[in-house]
């Protein structure tokens, strides 16, 4: 069997884990030899904010591996126990140093065999002042016209700010 992201051992007991099917149609689990601690390989939940600020869409140019090099809209992985709208705004503020305020959910964005799952919101800049943080190369606001469409990070940056344009362009 494959060994799915390469753990190899228990996180409970440090025995190697095998990879069993437990249910028909569904995915392999890794399960501990030793202990039977089942290690779920669980989607990870990512949220982001877009918004309007100088003229255009705020972007951020990513400093860090995986989309090196590409944009995407403010935003990181939700914490365990965190709320989404709690993560979204402390992103937007870590990223760009932008106080925002969330208006309305974008939407929810998967993707198949993607394990990230993305819950975007739009929102509204309510202070702060523009910086940027040690993940990004630069931050710049593109009007839409200017979108960087093949320099984007991720399939969902694509299709979320597709929507955010048309809900910009619905009202
Ligand atoms: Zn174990």
């Amino acid at each position: 069997m494959t060994e799915p992201l390469g753990y190899r051992f228990c996180p409970r007991c440090g025995k190697p884990l095998d990879s069993r099917v437990l249910k028909t149609g569904e995915p392999p689990r890794l399960v501990c030899s030793a202990c039977a601690f089942i290690f779920f390989l669980d989607p990870k939940i990512a949220t982001g904010v877009v918004f309007a600020y100088g003229g255009g869409i705020l972007l951020v140019q990513r400093a860090i591996h995986p989309s090196y090099g590409k944009w995407v809209f403010p935003g990181g992985y939700v914490d365990r126990g965190e709320t989404l709208e709690a993560a979204a705004v402390r992103e937007v503020r870590e990223e760009s140093g932008l106080a925002v305020r969330l208006t309305r959910l974008l939407g929810v964005y998967s993707f198949p065999g993607n394990p990230v799952i993305v819950v975007a919101y739009a929102g509204d800049v309510t202070g702060g002042s523009l910086r940027i943080d040690e993940e990004s190369l630069a931050v710049r606001s593109f009007p839409p016209a200017e979108i960087p469409w093949d320099q984007l990070a991720f399939p969902s940056t694509v299709q979320v700010l597709k929507d955010y344009l048309q809900l910009v362009a619905a009202h």
